[in-house]
Parts: C-alpha cells; structure tokens; sequence
C-alpha cells in the first residue's frame, strides 16, 4: 500500500534503491545558473531536491551552473544562497561547475585521443547547416577526419585564447545521422575570450550544458539528476557522455525528468523577468510583484506557504499550468492562523459622534488574533472623530446593504454601536463628514445587554487624532491574462496589467508605529499586509500581501 502514496520521483528511486544504488549512495542537487534571481518554478526543484534529502537522509548540494560567463555575476550567486536558505533549506556542499573545468578539459583531451572529439573550424552556420532537419540525415564536417596531434593543439590554443574567439569549436563525435538531432556531434565547448566571476581569465574556452552538467554530477557522486522535461531528448547524450569518463566501481548518475511549474498570469523565464528589471516595469528582481522567492518574500509570502504549495502540486510526467489563486491561498491560510489583526482606513471620510464629549478619548480592547488565544490583546484609542472607509457609508441604501446608512445602527469594530444621523457635504456635493450618535453603554466586551445587542454589519475605524499615516502598496496581478507568453507570435509586455500597482495613504491605529520590515498583519476587513523592506518609523510602507478572498472568482 505504500507504494501508493509515493510520487512517480519516489518510485522510480525506491526501485534504484533494490537494483543500482545503497541508500547510504543517494544523493541529490539543485543546479541553478546564476544568471538571475531564483522564481516560484525554482521553488518547486529546490522543494522537490531538499525533500527527497530529508525523506532519505542524503545529502543535496546547491551547485552553481557557471558554464557562461557573460550572463553570470556573484549578485546572483549571494542572492540564489540567501533564497535557498530562506525557504528553509540546507546544502551540503556549496559546488560550482567552473571548480571542474580542469577535470572537463583532461577528460576532453583523452576523448580527442580516443577519436570521440574533434575540432571543428567552420562558421556556426554552416554546422548548423549540416545538421539536417529530424528527418533527413545530417551531414559529416570536413574537419571529422582531422589528425588527433592537430585536434590537441588547436584545443589547446583554443583554451590558452591563442585562437580567434569564435573560429573554433570542439565537437563530440557520435552520429550525424542519429534519429536525436542532439547526437549529431554537438557542440562540446566554444571559445569566448571572457572573463569568468570566478575563474577570471583563466579559460578562454567554456563547457556547453550537455558537456558540463552530468559530468558535474559524476564528479560529485550524485545518483539523481531531476530535471524539467525539456531535457528527456537530452539524457541519451548525457548517458554517452557519461560512459566515456566513467570507471568501473562509481555512482554512475541518472537523469530523470518531471514537469515543470507553470503558474497563470505570470512569466517565469529569467530573460524576460529580466527584461522586466532591466526596462523598469518592475523596481527590481524584488519588486513584489515579481514571481521570484525574493519578490514573493518582500510580498508578505512566508517560506512555510511556499512549501505547502509544492508539495500540494506535486511532481507529475506531464506539463500543466497551475492556477496562481492556488499560491494565494496558501498564504491566506498560513496568514489567517498567524497575523494579528489591525485595524487601517485606506479611503478615509469623517465620522463624528456627535454625542461624544469634546476633547475626551478612551483606550478599548482589542483582540490580536481570534484564531490564537495566545495572541493577547493590546488597547487601541477612541474618540470623537473617526475615519472609516468612504464605500462603508451609504446616505441611502437597500436592504443588502450591511454598513452604515442614515437612520441605521452598525457596530465599530471592538467598539461601539452607532446610528448614522446627518452629513455635511461640500459645495460639490460630496460627503465631508457623517455624524452620527453613539450608544455608550454598548461597547464591545463590556457584557452589558447593549453590547450583546445584535446589529448587521461590523466596520473597521481609527481614531482620526491618533492614527498614523503610511504609504500603502495595493499589488495586483502584474499580467491581466492567463498566460501572458504562450503567444510567440506577440510580445508579453502587450499584457501587462496597467493598475498592478495602486499606492494610497493609509490610517492605522497608533501601534503600528513600531511595526518592523518584514512583519505581518491582517488590516481587518481589506486583507494581509506585510512591512516593506524600505519602511521606516519615519515613512512607513505596507505592502498588500493579497485580500482576504480571491477577488478573482475562481
Ligand atoms: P530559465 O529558463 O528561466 O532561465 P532555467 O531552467 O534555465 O530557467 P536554471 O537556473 O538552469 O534555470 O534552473 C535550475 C533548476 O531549476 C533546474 O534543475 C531546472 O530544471 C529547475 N527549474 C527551472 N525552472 C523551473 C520550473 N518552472 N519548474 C520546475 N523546475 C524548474
Ligand atoms: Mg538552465
Ligand atoms: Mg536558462
């Protein structure tokens, strides 16, 4: 019955454990490139990775693809560390492909020896050219036959940057007429005359993926290399470079493939989050309205949330798209358990309770979270004028309608029970001020019969003397259609959705002075919102985490 519960991942590595690995042999990676900031897809490897390290007590190494110079920098590096770790994961060992570019170009050097690599020295294009289409043949480059003294010292020239950048590449040589366009001799390495984050200019040649990646993992003594399915026509080549380093008595690495996450109203490849960045759509990598860890942490998102949402959706064998109101809820349900509650006006108009003394205010009490007791409560100030939200108050309303209306009773929040009386409108006609009166002897907790007095609808205030302003950062969906680039034919940025960002002053009770970036709260009744990063006790900033329901429908 086990078996049931296990994912197809976990099948096939309970049947390795009884035919070609002890389970003391497993071990796992995640190889990210650090050519950008990890996303929620990354989120999903990282999460299926460690998992599989915790289940069976193996070790994961975080290892760094650094195979391309021009796109990586050490920014990506410490920010991909910090990502990893702030989900609640650790590494292993901290690997980097570009520690093994030795041990590549030794074992390229005895496949040139061997006859199963070459140089070859005709423009990209025309090895393009030869490569034929999936149903014809490819053709042999006139450089195949070349002579193995030749073929080493024009490697060797290429490594030592002696030759044109470009003029050169290695090839492996399998099968021009192999039915995997990818057997055709790919390319092994090129030559970039570069700079590398790490190596400097030591190499002037560079490892493709293909080249690098599973000898990475036999380098290190990794049995399992999970990757998306894009990859599946990959793992024959990753098998036959294999066998060409491998010795007898090693972890001989498996390649296996699973889909990958896609989320509606989001991109996740990292040109173009990017792209984002770099034409200033978005602030920054960051920016929290952005699907990457960093963006969603800045959001109000907490590692927890992320978590349960990959193991909700899984792994699988077939691509599909996940609805992104999915990853709403998650945080909506870790949120409701732990944010205490708050209370803050967005759009203020005046209400004055006309029968409150002049000049007096009182401290009440307010509880922080009714979903924990433990929580406590703090005391929050009341007084003659209030605000409230501007669409809680109707001169005249049906009978739906459960605010506050003239001549109708509501409760304020931990408060009183009021009754709307009059309002004072200016010369525009619009409302500047309600007033209203006030039952004193129903407040809220008090356990007087007024103040069990049962009454529709329930309003959040603050105290109009005592509250403080912030800089509220009301986030929507950065893309107004469901899959912003599955059209190739038009450019994602046409889908944009023009109010993802809408920034308001906000009213909040006195006590979230002290509130510090990152920290989260429920404003009652509008939804989760956390500190911003940028906030200050002098300028505070909240950002919308999301609502207190899917305003999406769906
Ligand atoms: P991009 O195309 O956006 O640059 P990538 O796949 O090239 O992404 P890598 O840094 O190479 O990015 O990915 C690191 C690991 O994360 C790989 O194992 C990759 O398969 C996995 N990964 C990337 N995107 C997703 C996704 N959307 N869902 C699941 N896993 C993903
Ligand atoms: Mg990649
Ligand atoms: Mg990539």
């Amino acid at each position: 019955e086990e078996k049931k519960s296990l994912n197809f991942i976990e099948q096939l590595i309970e049947e390795d454990l009884r035919k070609d690995f002890k389970r003391e042999e497993l071990q796992f990676r995640f190889p990210p490139e650090p050519n950008g900031y990890l996303h929620i897809g990354h989120a999903k490897s990282i999460c299926l990775n460690f998992g599989l390290g915790l289940k069976y007590d193996a070790p994961v190494n975080l290892r760094f693809d650094d195979t391309n110079p021009i796109k990586e920098e050490q920014e990506y590096v410490d920010a991909i560390k910090e990502d990893v770790k702030w989900l609640g994961f650790e590494w292993s060992k901290e690997c980097y492909a570009s520690d093994y570019f030795q041990q590549l170009y030794n074992w390229s050097v005895e496949m040139i020896r061997n006859g199963d690599a070459y140089v070859d020295s005709q423009p990209s294009a025309a090895i393009a050219e030869q490569k034929g289409t999936p149903t014809t043949p490819g053709k042999n480059s006139p450089y195949r036959d070349r002579s193995i003294e030749e073929n080493l010292e024009l490697f060797r020239k290429m490594k030592d940057g002696e030759t044109t950048e470009g003029a050169h590449v290695l090839r492996a040589k399998i099968d021009m007429a192999s039915k995997n366009m990818l057997m055709r001799d790919p390319i092994m390495y090129r030559s970039l005359h570069k700079k590398h984050h790490r190596t400097g200019s030591d190499w002037m040649i560079y490892p493709l993926y293909d080249w690098a990646h599973g000898q990475s993992d036999y380098i290190e003594g990794v049995t399992h290399s999970f990757c998306t399915l894009e990859f599946v026509m990959h793992r024959e080549l990753y098998e036959w470079f294999l066998e060409k380093v491998y010795e007898a008595g090693r972890v001989k690495p498996k390649q296996r493939e699973f889909a990958r996450l896609n989320l509606s109203y989001t991109i996740m490849s990292k040109r173009k989050l990017a792209e984002l960045v770099n034409k200033k759509i978005v602030s920054s990598w960051d920016d929290p309205r952005m699907p990457t860890i960093s963006g969603l942490r800045r959001r109000g998102y907490t590692p927890a949330s992320i978590r349960k949402f990959a193991e909700t959706i899984g792994v699988a064998k077939r691509e599909n798209v996940i609805d992104v109101s999915l990853l709403e809820f998650f945080i909506r349900e870790d949120l409701n358990k732990t944010a205490p509650r708050v209370m803050a006006v967005l759009d203020p108009v005046k209400l004055v309770i006309t029968n409150y003394p002049e000049g007096e205010e009182e401290w009440l009490q307010a509880e922080n979270n009714p979903e924990d007791e433990s929580a406590g409560s703090r005391e929050i100030p009341f007084s003659r004028e209030l605000y409230i939200e501007k669409e809680d108050f109707k001169e005249e309303a049906n009978r739906k309608f459960f605010r506050l209306t003239l001549g109708k009773e509501v409760r304020l929040k931990n408060a009183f029970i009021i009754k709307g009386e009059s309002v004072v409108k200016n010369a525009d006609g619009e409302i500047t001020e309600i007033h209203c009166t006030y039952d004193p002897k129903s407040r809220s907790g008090s356990g007087t019969e007024e103040s069990m007095r049962k009454v529709k609808g329930t309003l959040h205030w603050v105290s109009a003397k005592h509250a403080i302003e912030a800089e509220v950062r009301l986030y929507d969906r950065l893309f107004n259609v469901e899959a912003p680039d599955a059209d190739k034919e038009k450019d994602y940025m046409e889908f944009l959705n023009p109010d993802s960002l809408n920034v308001v002053t906000g009213y909040l009770e006195p006590g979230l002075k002290e509130a510090k970036p990152l920290d989260l709260f429920q404003f009652q009744r509008l939804g989760y919102f956390n500190v911003d990063k940028d906030s200050n006790p002098d300028h505070l900033i909240f950002n919308r985490t999301v609502g207190l329901r899917d305003s999406w429908g769906s």
